[in-house]
């Protein structure tokens, strides 16, 4: 079988539903609520980084790449997604962690183990420098053959994949919500969004789930390059719950009860802060009356076993 045919053997659903959620607290406000379940659309790789990778692995392929680096933190979705997709495809891949684990591995850092990752533990100030020329250039040097993606796989070849996800919408919504940690679902939800008509009223609510006022927003803006003035965007900065993987005992039983109620499971890093900002903003009267509101479940539920 050649790596094309393993390619779409990776994509179990190409798109993904949206269904209609009643939790007890959505009915204010004549407000429907819907969720887009990416969360759905693999039972490895997580919903957007699926999206974000998809479009990055297609030319890997077909150039005949042998080995992928990149980046993340000892739980990361990512990793665990491209360590998926690179053990299908029979691609070395190596990790570079922040911090180490040696002693004490994650189950996500166990699966990549399973997928034989070539890991690489580095201390914080390494870690720091996984954007920087020079040593992106060094990486290079030691694995000439190499492909690098960065943390998050949020760059130009993501956008596209996101933008399908707004493509596919059944419905026109006044506001699509979506958590934000390095910027290039909510930059390929905004480009998707203004380039298509149907779509084009829409507002794109991100949630920030670390403290990055500013940091954020310039992620999204670098990633939109062209498409920079667009207004139709913004990132709320008020449900970080301290810092990113930062989380409190009502946060956890918000996600056991919004579980209780939609029996759509949610985790405290990125899809419970996003719900939980929906359903504060909702309460405060954040969103006119009889908006239509979509929040993007973006999945992520390996991180918190
Ligand atoms: C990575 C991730 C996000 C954040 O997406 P960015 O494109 O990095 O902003 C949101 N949700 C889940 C489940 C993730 O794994």
């Amino acid at each position: 079988m050649n790596k094309n045919n393993l390619l779409s053997q990776l994509t179990i659903t190409t798109s993904s539903a949206e269904s209609i959620i009643q939790p007890n607290w959505g009915a204010k406000y004549g407000i429907t609520l819907a969720v887009k379940r990416d969360d759905l659309l693999h039972p490895v790789i997580s919903g957007n980084k699926w999206r974000k990778l998809k479009h990055a692995l297609t030319p890997a392929i077909a150039a005949k790449t042998q080995h992928i680096i990149s980046f993340g933190g000892g739980f990361s979705n990512h990793l665990h997604a491209l360590g998926y997709c690179c053990h299908q495809l029979n691609i070395q891949f190596t990790a570079i962690i922040r911090g180490d684990y040696s002693h004490n591995p994650s189950p996500m850092l166990q699966d990549l183990i399973c997928w034989k990752t070539n890991i690489l533990y580095v201390d914080r100030k390494t870690y720091q420098q996984r954007g920087e020329p020079d040593y992106l250039k060094r990486l290079l040097q030691l694995y000439p053959d190499a492909l690098i993606i960065p943390e998050g796989g949020s760059q130009q070849q993501a956008l596209q994949g996101v933008e399908e996800i707004i493509q596919e919408l059944q419905v026109q919504y006044d506001y699509i919500l979506a958590p934000v940690a390095s910027g290039g679902t909510l930059a390929g939800l905004i480009k998707g969004a203004t380039q298509n008509v149907k779509h084009h009223s829409c507002q794109i609510l991100g949630i920030g789930v670390l403290k990055g006022e500013g940091y954020l927003e310039q992620l999204v803006r670098d990633l939109l390059v062209e498409d920079d003035n667009n207004k139709n965007w913004q990132i709320n900065h008020n449900y970080h719950f301290g810092g990113y993987a930062k989380s409190n005992h009502e946060l956890k039983e918000f996600c056991d009860d919004f579980y209780q109620q939609t029996e759509i499971k949610i985790e405290p890093v990125y899809s419970g802060k996003l719900f939980f900002a929906l359903r504060d903003l909702i309460n405060n009267g954040y969103f006119p009356q009889n908006s239509r509101i979509l929040a993007l479940h973006t999945g992520g539920l390996q991180g918190a076993r």
